[in-house]
């Protein structure tokens, strides 16, 4: 996995792949599908970011992310 996230309400934060960090301000909103970095600014579409990161297909993106919004589980290990 990329990047360590903790379900925070509606989204999840981590740390930051972009920047080297102390304390997560990597946020990942899943029902618009964005990400934004308090820290560093980076941002954009958590979609093609998963892509290209975890090698996923745009189809495996969008179940990771409609699982997490029911189970704040991205990642589920079934
Ligand atoms: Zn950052």
């Amino acid at each position: 996995m990329f990047v360590d996230l903790d379900p925070s309400g509606t989204h999840f934060v981590g740390f930051c792949p972009f920047h080297e960090e102390k304390t997560p301000s990597f946020t990942v909103y899943p029902e618009t599908g964005t990400y934004f970095c308090f820290g560093c600014e980076a941002h954009g579409d958590v979609i093609a970011f998963l892509m290209h990161k975890e090698s996923m297909t745009y189809g495996q993106v969008c179940e990771a992310l409609e699982s997490y919004l029911f189970t704040n589980d991205l990642f589920p290990t079934s």
